[in-house]
């Protein structure tokens, strides 16, 4: 489908295909020093001790959740409004996904009450996904993490530069875990990072990173090293230099492309307000600076959702859905723990929300034309 205006779109340019050209040119495409480099500069502008470059962010999220021992019987609280990734990488452990309700329908982050309530002798961890770049309220959440001596991990694959009270999305919990696929504000393709202050979770996350061992084929290339020995059962989550190298040009992007984010997200608010006063707008005047990853709305009460997305459609506007909770999905529902999911707010705003288009190469025209679209829809 060619459309008018896509949800999303990338801003690549001439310096990534040169970035791209010169590692072809190397003749080392494996992980080596481009991707260090890269991990450098990403844990320079977070401002965090160490970051791990990953396959993707699902890698992260997974690495995160073996390094802080995640084992089965273990509980873990995280939304069940995000990507189905989140809980996937608490599963691949063996532990347990345990679904907390969201705050409210103008934050649709995870509600720190709701974590409170359903804490018990088997939780290990809080997941937390700071929504469209919007932060969840770390302050509460990490006081009660301290109180019942839980890790938290945060899935900020949305966030990349967002801030909360001087500090990165991403580095206020215990591990953080980047994405860097195609449709998110830094992209590689497939691509992720972990970040973390934590000295024995980032060696671990490094060697179990590359099957492991402790030593790199780039080492041994290096002539750092002969040999390696195998001290933990590891994967093959590695980066590679091409993906690295269109990071390491991303990343110089990220504050100004954020900053365009910002300023459409604020126009889309105000002419919302003004032209469509029945949508509810989420995370206005929200708390930090977001990195405006999405721009979600929520439809009244009695507007029809497919009948709405297919007339943004017939205006040549993709649209999206942001999310189904997860304990609805098949690979969910079977789950025995999953018979007794109810989260209200959860599943009311999974109902009504589309997510509208946002990127950074999006015009203030084609905003007003999308508010338009959806003052229309509203009307129909
Ligand atoms: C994109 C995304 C992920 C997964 O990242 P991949 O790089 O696609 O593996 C995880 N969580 C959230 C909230 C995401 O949006």
């Amino acid at each position: 489908m060619d459309w008018q205006i896509p949800l999303s779109d990338i801003d690549f340019g001439q310096e990534e295909e040169e970035a791209v050209q010169s590692i072809l040119q190397s003749k080392w495409l494996t992980m080596g020093e481009v991707s260090r480099s890269f991990e450098e500069e990403f844990a320079e502008y977070n401002q965090v001790k160490h970051a791990i470059a990953v396959a993707n962010g699902t890698a992260a999220l997974h690495l995160a959740c073996v390094a802080i021992g995640l084992k089965p019987g273990d509980e873990v609280i995280l939304p069940a409004l995000t990507f189905v990734a989140t809980a996937n990488a608490i599963r691949y452990t063996g532990a347990t996904p345990v679904f907390a309700d969201i705050e409210s329908q103008s934050d649709l982050n995870i509600s720190p009450e709701a974590i409170e309530g359903l804490i018990n002798d088997k939780t290990k961890a809080i997941m937390v996904m700071h929504y469209g770049g919007y932060a969840c309220d770390m302050k509460r959440i990490m006081e009660i993490a301290k109180r019942h001596n839980l890790f938290v991990i945060e899935d900020a694959a949305h966030a990349p530069g967002s801030v909360l009270d001087k500090k990165k999305l991403g580095t206020i919990g215990d591990i953080g875990c980047f994405s860097f696929f195609s449709n998110k504000n830094l992209i590689t393709g497939e691509g992720g990072m972990a970040v973390t202050d934590n000295d024995e979770f980032a060696s671990r996350i490094v060697t179990l990173r590359s099957h492991g061992m402790t030593t790199l084929t780039w080492d041994r290339h290096k002539g750092h090293a002969w040999s390696y020995d195998v001290v933990d059962l590891g994967f093959n989550y590695r980066i590679d230099e091409i993906r690295a190298s269109i990071g390491k040009v991303q990343l110089k992007k990220l504050d100004t492309n954020n900053a365009i984010r910002q300023e459409l997200t604020r126009l889309y608010h105000r002419l919302l307000r003004e032209l469509t006063p029945t949508v509810t707008v989420p995370f206005i005047d929200h708390p930090g600076k977001s990195s405006c990853h999405i721009l979600p709305i929520l439809l009244p009460e009695e507007i029809n959702r497919n009948e709405f997305m297919d007339h943004m459609k017939g205006n040549g506007i993709q649209t999206s859905i942001h999310y189904p909770p997860i304990y609805q999905f098949k690979a969910y529902k079977d789950l025995p723990i999953n018979s007794k999911y109810q989260l209200p707010i959860t599943e009311n705003i999974a109902s009504r929300e589309v997510t509208l288009p946002l990127y950074p190469t999006q015009t203030k025209q084609q905003v007003k034309y999308v508010v338009n679209a959806v003052r229309k829809g509203l009307t129909n």
